[in-house]
């Protein structure tokens, strides 16, 4: 298309991806007053998922939920998205148990340990997305474009603005871009930002399944020789519902797949040793390739990457979109901190500040999920016997516990300012 035919406009700060975290981030930064416009590729109006949310009760729960941290929800208050959130469908989980299946190693953490109310949540990401909606929907400074496709992105001109040229003939410039289009993203594609990856050696296959026995608002992880398999208690009156994530090799998630919900059940019952006697019944059942990305750089000049489209890791500790939603935080707080000082809030010398706060910490993150996969991945015998009985010495050492369970709500290291508790 000639530069003469294009429609030209122009926004401060133009966020490609409307999903959790992006639409986090567009409320995150909304107090600044500076002109925001998220561009998102599916088709759905915010207000289609905002207006099912109080007819919920009578629908199934959604495949995708995530357990959501302590600092996830303090950063969810902030942006006035958690009130809705926890008067829609979110089950507050107060213990995890987490077991070796191959030997006798278990650990049980538990709030009354750490004088906590609670551990995390576990919410469907559709309740997360439409509450984040709605939170949106009070910033006059945001705009939310669905069905859009990017073909282009030129490079950052003196000024340091971008351009992006959509499909629809549109060109829309802007001084800060930010990636927050997932795992595939785009936008890291065509900006040349390298990501280091490689397949984690497991499919996920993830449904909602209701027990014999009650979930006791726990959060349930067994070691298996092909992968950890998770269930997580979710907000159902029956108390026995809950939505799980079988991680297994490849081979092992097709032959699940393949078999009938009977079957299946009896394999799922079988392969969670009956904690929660028999599994009575299961939804449609959905299957993730699951593959380890880490973004080389964070940030070029006027471009930053948040959330899976900088790095995805393996759910095994449930920590994606939490880590995703701490990028948001930080990325707010340096931003929102340059523009209140008058600073060039875009420049690649503020963004670096973004990615010093949130790359180690990512990465460490990262290294310790791989870690725990090939600690079970299938050992020799003695190995075995030496991480059940490691398991069972650190479920004795309350610092190391603590340490483990802070790490599990998001409240170790430098926690950004948006997604800290207040003093109390
Ligand atoms: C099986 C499984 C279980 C998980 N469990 C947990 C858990 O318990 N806890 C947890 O914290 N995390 C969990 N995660 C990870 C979590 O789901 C992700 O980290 C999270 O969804 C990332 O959010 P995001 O907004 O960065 O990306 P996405 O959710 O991928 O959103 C990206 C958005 O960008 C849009 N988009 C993509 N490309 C374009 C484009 N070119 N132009 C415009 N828009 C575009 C997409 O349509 C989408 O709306 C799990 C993941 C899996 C696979």
């Amino acid at each position: 298309m000639s530069t003469a035919q294009t429609a030209r406009e122009s926004v401060d700060i133009l966020i490609v991806g409307g999903g959790m975290v992006g639409v986090a981030l567009a409320c995150a930064l909304a107090p600044t007053g500076l002109s925001i416009r998220i561009l998102e590729q599916r088709d759905e109006q915010p207000e289609q998922l905002i207006n099912a949310l109080p007819a919920l009760s009578e629908q199934g729960f959604d495949p995708r939920v995530s357990a959501l941290t302590c600092a996830s929800q303090q950063l969810m208050t902030h942006l006035g998205a958690w009130s809705a959130i926890k008067h829609s469908r979110a089950c507050v989980y107060t213990d995890m148990t987490v077991w070796d299946g191959t030997g006798r190693g278990e650990i049980h953490f538990s709030a009354d340990e750490l004088h906590e109310p609670c551990l995390g949540h576990i919410v469907e990401n559709r309740v997360t997305l439409a509450a984040l909606y709605g939170a949106m929907q009070q910033a006059d400074n945001v705009i939310f474009e669905p069905g859009v496709r990017i073909e282009t992105i030129t490079p950052p001109n003196p000024l340091g603005e971008r351009e992006l040229h959509l499909a629809d003939g549109r060109a829309i410039q802007t001084r800060l871009l930010v990636a927050a289009d997932g795992a595939q993203s785009r936008v890291r594609s065509l900006t040349g930002m390298g990501a280091t990856e490689w397949d984690y050696g497991h499919h996920a296959i993830v449904t909602t399944i209701e027990t014999e026995a009650p979930h006791q608002d726990t959060c349930w992880q067994r070691f298996t020789e092909d992968g950890p398999l998770a269930l997580l208690p979710l907000a159902h009156p029956n108390g026995r519902t809950l939505s799980i994530v079988w991680s297994t090799s490849p081979a092992h998630a097709r032959e699940l797949m393949a078999l009938d919900d009977d079957a299946f059940c009896g394999a799922l019952g079988k392969a969670f040793e009956h904690r929660l006697g028999a599994i009575l019944r299961t939804d449609k059942r959905h299957v993730h390739p699951l593959r380890q990305r880490h973004a080389q750089r964070y940030v070029q000049p006027g471009l930053a990457l948040v959330g899976d489209a900088a790095h995805t890791i393996h759910p095994l500790a449930g920590q994606g979109v939490n880590l995703g939603f701490l990028d948001v935080a930080a990325l707010a707080e340096v931003v929102l901190d340059a523009h209140e000082r008058g600073d060039a809030w875009w420049s690649e010398r503020v963004l670096r500040r973004y990615q010093r706060m949130r790359r180690a910490d990512n990465l460490q993150t990262a290294a310790a999920m791989e870690g725990f996969r090939r600690l079970f991945d299938d050992l020799p015998a003695p190995l075995r016997l030496l991480r059940s009985s490691g398991m069972s010495l650190v479920d004795r050492m309350a610092p190391v516990k603590q340490h483990l369970v802070l790490m599990a709500m998001g409240l170790r290291g430098e926690v950004p300012r948006l997604a800290r508790r207040p003093l109390s």
